[in-house]
């Protein structure tokens, strides 16, 4: 039987995504081979890469807007250099609202002057700092839009004269925004768009080529665009599975469709935290995330209980992170509703038996 899954990442695919990509593992498009046997220089792969760029460019509304999207590897994490390597020259910006910031901090520290604009950390990263100063001037400002561990996201974005980086990581294609006022957008394909080994990054290109530093090739972004995303042999299985994900939130609607759906998931989900009087929400109410809901079970006499119960309803992944305890309930795009109704249908079951 199928899980209900709702891990943190890597996470929930659509079942027509694994049924095609592994189709293509075996044989693709009737080719007679596999499409991880094949050359990432062949018209068939070219294709598939030059489609699932265009494809993310067109989800995001961002054609024709002096946009590239890349698909790169090292995750996430190596994008905290990245960003670093090749716009900052004299001092950047960063909010800091979690763990996944701090670290975007300190890689970025390693090459130049950062300036902290705000931070959350006096209150364990549970609510998004608003109202700062920003000075002019900056080389950018960093943010973080889905703090994936602590279960904030950002409801809007400052307003600056810099360009805006964002890391999107846990809640990109989720929700409609205006990308266009992101200088750069990266996030690792393994929440929303894919399996883990590919990084998606969309670049204005007008924000490159500012830095005086000679950057190595491999962490220049305007080697990547001119080479096509192709400036070492891409991670064709993650670019090919991204595509399929891609192509199946198109079908549903895009970026539109597939809001109204979160929305629906993330109120069912918030209104059993707040009317459950066992649970209680750790993230600020009007900073909570749309992916992930984290809270805690007031009765510590009743943790075993739910374990076992959710374990019975084939409830996977809800297990908090470690810096926040209690649980946390990541309901990326291709969860279905359903789960959500039974995740909420067995913490109402433990209300009934407390
Ligand atoms: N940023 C955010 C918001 C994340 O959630 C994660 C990982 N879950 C990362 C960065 C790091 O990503 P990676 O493991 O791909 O380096």
């Amino acid at each position: 039987m199928k899980k209900h899954n709702f891990s943190a990442g890597p996470s929930i695919l659509p079942q027509e995504v694994l049924n095609k990509a592994s189709e293509a593992v075996l044989d693709y498009n009737g080719s007679g081979l596999s499409l991880i046997e094949i050359s990432h220089r062949s018209k068939d792969f070219v294709d598939i890469m030059d489609r699932a760029r265009a494809l993310v460019l067109e989800l995001l509304g961002l054609e024709g807007k002096g946009y590239q999207a890349l698909f790169l590897q090292g995750g996430a994490s190596t994008q905290f250099l990245m960003v670093a390597m090749n716009l900052l020259e004299k001092k950047a910006g960063y909010l800091n609202t979690g763990a996944w910031s701090e670290k975007a901090i300190k890689e970025a520290k390693v090459i130049g002057d950062i300036y902290e604009v705000a931070s959350s950390k006096d209150a364990n990263f549970n609510y998004i700092p608003k109202g700062f100063e920003i000075p002019s001037g900056l080389d950018y400002l960093h943010c973080t839009s889905n703090n994936t561990i602590f279960g904030t996201q950002m409801k809007s974005f400052p307003k600056t004269d810099s360009p805006l980086v964002c890391d999107m990581s846990s809640d990109i294609f989720s929700r409609q925004l205006d990308f266009s006022q992101f200088g750069l957008i990266y996030a690792g394909a393994q929440k929303n768009m894919g399996p883990a080994g590919t990084t998606l990054v969309v670049v204005r290109e007008d924000i490159l080529g500012k830095v005086s530093r000679t950057i190595p090739s491999i962490l220049d972004y305007k080697k990547h665009i001119a080479s096509d995303s192709m400036l070492n042999t891409p991670p064709v299985f993650p670019v090919y599975t991204s595509l399929l994900t891609l192509e199946w939130l198109k079908s549903v609607g895009g970026i539109a469709g597939i809001e109204q759906e979160n929305e629906k998931k993330a109120r069912l989900m918030y209104s059993e935290i707040d009317l459950n009087p066992l649970f209680k929400g750790f993230a600020t109410k009007e900073d909570r995330s749309f992916m992930n809901a984290t809270f805690t079970l007031e009765k510590e006499s009743l943790k075993e209980t739910f374990a076992s119960m959710l374990k019975e309803a084939g409830i996977s992944g809800v297990n908090g992170h470690r810096s926040v305890g209690g649980y946390r309930a990541s309901m990326y795009n291709a969860l279905p509703i359903e789960s959500v109704k039974a995740l909420v249908e067995v913490m109402s079951e433990l209300e009934s038996k407390a």
